[in-house]
């Protein structure tokens, strides 16, 4: 008798199946310098009001605005210069009318004074002792007041904030050295075939070199997890079982590819049944990528991944990074779509939603996008021609050109 293959669901309820199972991972304390495109695990405060005095803004001279308000070329004000106060020191001497101090961008306003002039609105006079003012400046102007940008106790970051580089500043300016953010997910990644070897190898008749594995580690690295790279398991049962268990041990979430498909050596599935993972589901309709099996052990994703390496890397993106993000608490878990216009026709043969690697580019207000041309679901040559995938639904025969289509981006791999 033939033996049935399972069912198969479409993307969308593998996508809701995969993120109905994916928890939230834990909140760790790290320094702030290694939390970048980490989410934030708690409010973050501001210990101090920023600036914390008022300072100037420019290099130029502290003054009493009524001073100045009026200077001109033809009517320059001059003023007793009585103190320079360099960034970083405190001024000494209250100002009065007629006097001025040189200052520096950062310094703090000396008592007395209310208005800042630049100095490329002045010249010194008598070797420095005293400045000419040349142009009129409003009361005021040049320093930032006191607590501006931020108030000591203001809540500066919220918990879900994801940490970009401007975050990460703020974080030094109010002195948050040690936060909580949620961890990165740890995941296991395994190749599997006895054809594949690594990069380094010439591979013999009947071999082929392991892309899967340096392409899927760098997938989950650029969805901000860590990788634990186990090397490549033969099509042997304890070869995979003994790679499993140990994965199962260290990892949140562990990747597999090859060994998914109905080959006589696909004993993924039976090894999975072995540790009592529980399969949820085995093939998606869609192409490429459709022998894709998703399980759950406790809290831990296990994906059987396709071997064909365009299958696999789609997996990857459409699936398993959604999922990654998901754990870490950001919120754009899927790759950015946009509408384009087709600029040549494409023909299916209906059945499978087909995720096209493709060219995209804005040109005259629009999104155009062609397909790159691709041999098969081996093909990850295709991929690195592409910047994005249009998509082309299960019942759909063929396309015209001009028609419009959904296209995922795929430029921010990195
Ligand atoms: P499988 O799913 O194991 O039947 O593999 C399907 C196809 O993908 C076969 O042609 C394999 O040789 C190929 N393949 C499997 N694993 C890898 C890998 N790690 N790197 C490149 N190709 C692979
Ligand atoms: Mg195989």
């Amino acid at each position: 008798m033939p033996v049935q293959p399972p069912p198969m669901i479409t993307m969308e309820e593998a996508v809701q199946i995969v993120l109905d199972h994916t928890p939230a991972i834990d909140a760790i304390e790290v320094d702030f310098r290694d939390a970048l495109g980490r989410v934030l695990a708690s409010d973050v405060r501001s210990d101090m009001n920023m600036p914390p005095f008022d300072k100037s803004a420019m290099d130029g001279y502290a003054v009493v605005g009524g001073d100045v308000a009026s200077a001109s070329g033809e009517r320059p004000a001059l003023l007793k210069v009585v103190e320079e106060v360099p960034a970083g020191a405190v001024p000494t001497k209250r100002l009065g009318r007629g006097q001025a101090t040189r200052i520096m961008t950062g310094a703090p306003i000396p008592e007395g004074a209310d208005t800042v002039i630049m100095v490329e609105d002045t010249t010194p006079e008598a070797g420095g002792t005293q400045v000419k003012v040349l142009k009129p400046t409003p009361t005021g102007e040049n320093i930032c007041l006191l607590g501006e940008d931020m108030k000591i106790g203001q809540v500066v970051l919220s918990d879900g904030a994801l940490l970009r580089p401007p975050e990460i500043g703020v974080l030094a300016s109010v002195g948050a050295a040690r936060i909580a953010v949620y961890r990165q997910p740890e995941v296991a990644i395994i190749p599997t075939g006895g054809e594949i070897v690594e990069a380094e190898v010439v591979p013999k008749l009947g071999q082929i070199r392991n892309s899967n594995g340096p392409t899927m580690c760098a997938q989950i690295l650029a969805a901000g997890a860590k990788v634990h790279y186990l090397g490549i398991a033969g099509d042997t049962r304890e070869d995979l079982l003994a790679k499993l268990k140990s994965a199962l041990d260290r990892a949140d979430v562990v990747l597999l590819s090859g060994g998914v498909s109905m080959g006589d050596y696909d004993l993924v599935k039976s090894a999975w049944a072995d540790l009592g993972i529980r399969v949820h589901f085995e093939r998606i309709r869609i192409k490429p990528g459709r022998p894709l099996t998703f399980g759950t052990l406790g809290k831990k994703l296990i994906f059987g991944l396709p071997g064909n390496p365009l299958s696999a890397t789609l997996g990857i993106e459409l699936l398993v990074r959604p999922a990654l993000r998901k754990m870490q608490r950001r919120t754009d878990l899927h790759r950015p779509t946009e509408t384009a216009v087709l600029d040549e026709p494409f023909e299916q043969k209906p059945g499978r939603k087909q995720f096209v690697p493709a060219m995209t580019l804005r040109r005259g207000g629009q999104w155009h996008t062609r397909w790159v041309g691709h041999t098969g679901s081996a093909d990850l040559l295709s991929l690195a021609r592409s910047n994005s995938l249009f998509v082309v639904e299960a019942d759909v025969s063929r396309l015209e050109a001009g028609a419009e289509v959904q296209v995922i981006m795929l430029d921010e791999w990195v």
